[in-house]
């Protein structure tokens, strides 16, 4: 089969490798039918992330078909079109016992792409097949469910859930790419009265309208901390979810919150970011952070299949799976192409 495999910092290439097969008995091999690249993806090839090995295939988004299960599969059988799941999870584990999947202890979390190879492949191995593949609604399209891989459970999970968004809040997130947006998304599941997005980036910050935004703030030319106390009576935002992963937006949602509000970090930081506890201590706010479960995945599917919530406005590019160099092409260069997430299909 064909993968598009990483071969160290700036390498990748498009090429033939062995296809996979069964290795242990909860093991399933899924056909991919459609992937994408994510952000993630783009740090590994700059070296970020150097628990990748050199031949890696990358990838952990997909909607597949499934060709071949272990003996110990029971859930998902031949045939099943399936969402694969950004984490793998053993389910028997303490971690996992508590929902807690991204922190499995017996091998699992997130791996796909990373320790083991991904879905950015004509056929991928999926561990514990079980608990990593959901069945896709009757009459969906895999445009529909793609997101669910990933962007959308994690601005779920770990932006509005743990932010503790309530009806009525106002909620600041802070970055407006992909992640930024699926939490803008979700955010409306739960009757926000203010959504404001923050980004430096003009078609991000459009986006973000398209997306639910009610309010949007430059902060390249504009004062976000100004901004959003002068809507909020001087109060500050109850929710402020930061979607970027650098120190200074994390310090920038410390300033944003109200008092007895909740800061969820979203982003992954490669740098400390310093704690003002010397202002923070008085205010009464609650900091969380966290590597998304998607134990929220089965719920975010039923809001798809019942025209609830619509992910496919994510998709603003489209390729064949053997056109993915040039799809890495477009979507590295967001600032430009304008691009979202890209959508590669099996012909
Ligand atoms: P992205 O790079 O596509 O988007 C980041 C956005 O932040 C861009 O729109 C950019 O213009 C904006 N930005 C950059 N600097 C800014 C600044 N100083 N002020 C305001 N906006 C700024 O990233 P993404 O794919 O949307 O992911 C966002 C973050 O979430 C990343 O750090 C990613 O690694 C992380 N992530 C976390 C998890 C998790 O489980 N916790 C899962 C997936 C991704
Ligand atoms: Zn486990």
């Amino acid at each position: 089969m064909k993968a598009l495999v990483y071969h160290g910092p700036g390498e990748k290439k498009w090429e033939s490798k062995p296809d996979p097969g069964i290795e242990q008995p909860e093991d399933a091999i899924v056909r991919i039918d459609t992937t994408t690249i994510c952000g993630t993806d783009l740090h590994i090839l700059k070296g970020d992330v150097p628990t990748v090995e050199a031949g890696r295939s990358l990838g952990h988004e997909a909607v597949g078909t499934v060709v071949q299960t272990g003996s110990a599969v029971r859930d998902v059988k031949e045939g099943d079109r399936v969402l694969v799941s950004c984490i793998s999870s053993c389910g028997r584990c303490a971690h996992c016992k508590r929902g807690l999947y991204s922190q499995c202890l017996n091998g699992g979390g997130w791996i796909l792409g990373h320790l083991v190879d991904g879905t950015q492949a004509e056929h991928v191995r999926i561990p514990f097949a079980d608990n990593g593949l959901y069945k896709v609604p009757e009459g969906l399209s895999d445009e529909q469910v793609l997101f669910l891989s990933d962007i959308l459970p994690t601005g779920f999970e770990i932006g509005v859930i743990n932010g503790a968004l309530k009806p009525g809040d106002t909620a600041a997130v802070v970055g407006a790419g992909p992640v930024g947006l699926a939490a803008i998304m979700t955010s409306q599941l739960y009757g926000p009265g203010r959504v404001i997005a923050i980004d430096q980036d003009t078609s991000r910050l459009e986006r973000a309208r398209q997306f639910g935004a009610d309010m949007t703030i430059d902060n390249s030319s504009e004062d976000a901390v100004e901004k959003v106390m002068e809507v909020t009576g001087g109060l500050g935002a109850d929710v402020v979810i930061e979607a970027v992963g650098i120190p200074e937006t994390f310090e920038l949602c410390t300033e944003l919150v109200a008092p007895g509000g909740h800061v969820a970090n979203v982003g992954v930081h490669g740098t400390p970011a310093t704690l003002h506890l010397e202002t923070l201590w008085i205010k009464s706010i609650t900091i969380t952070t966290g590597l998304v479960d998607t134990t929220s995945t089965p719920t975010l599917l039923e809001l798809v299949s019942e025209g609830r919530l619509d992910p496919t406005p994510f998709a603003t590019h489209r390729f064949g799976l053997d056109e993915i160099m040039d799809a890495y092409d477009v979507f590295s260069d967001a600032a430009n192409t304008n691009a979202l997430k890209v959508v590669l299909s099996a012909t």
